[in-house]
């Protein structure tokens, strides 16, 4: 027996399928929703259209934005020329919290993962060796500490390294397995001032 409605269903399915949500938060979040005053309902899903209408890679960094560039790579008093390599933009918002970083990044969208399928051809690598033709004096990997996180780390290092630029990766400290934004600030920057040779 349907215990909703085939709206209703498809409302929770919808909800269900975004990362972290279960059957249950799915159904709080649909009956939510339905109670929700119509324009609140319209303004809701104007914002998930137009953020995904509006939203782009920046064109230098590859992270989220809203401009071509995104505003670090605007900033002309960063230091354009070291760059850090992170998985995704929460790990860069991560590193920006801490205000003391002043290179700018490079977002890969993912790590190089065999058992998922997913090869160097699948994240921002081909962007990232581009952007070594210009003045850059260091590459600081910053992918997360897990399995796919060390092998992109690896893979990227062996790449870059014939072009005799400088690569470094932050130092372990960041828990095994551990997402680089759920890590306090004082931890990220131990692992950012403690990186090491590659
Ligand atoms: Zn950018």
């Amino acid at each position: 027996m349907e215990l909703y409605s085939g709206h209703i269903n498809r409302l929770i399915e919808e909800l269900a399928n975004l990362p972290g949500i279960g059957t249950k938060s799915a159904q709080r979040m649909a009956f939510y929703l339905i109670n929700l005053p119509q324009e609140r309902v319209e303004r809701f899903a104007h914002t998930v259209l137009e953020a995904r209408e509006k939203v782009q890679h920046c064109k230098q960094c590859c992270t989220l934005t809203d401009q071509e560039l995104c505003p670090v790579c605007a900033n002309d008093r960063r230091d354009h020329a070291t760059i850090m390599v992170v998985e995704n933009p929460r790990d860069l918002a991560a590193y920006e919290k801490t205000g003391r970083y002043e290179g700018v990044y490079h977002v890969l969208h993912g790590a190089i993962s065999p058992m998922l399928g997913i090869g160097p051809g699948d994240i921002k690598l081909k962007e990232l060796m581009a952007r070594l033709q210009g003045d850059v004096s260091e590459v600081i990997i910053a992918t997360n500490s897990s399995l796919e996180g060390e092998t992109t780390a690896m893979y990227i290092s062996k790449l870059i390294k014939p072009a005799g630029v400088r690569v470094t990766r932050i130092a372990s400290g960041v828990p095994v397995g551990g997402d680089l934004e759920y890590i306090d600030e004082v931890t990220l920057l131990r692992a950012l001032e403690g990186r090491t040779e590659l």
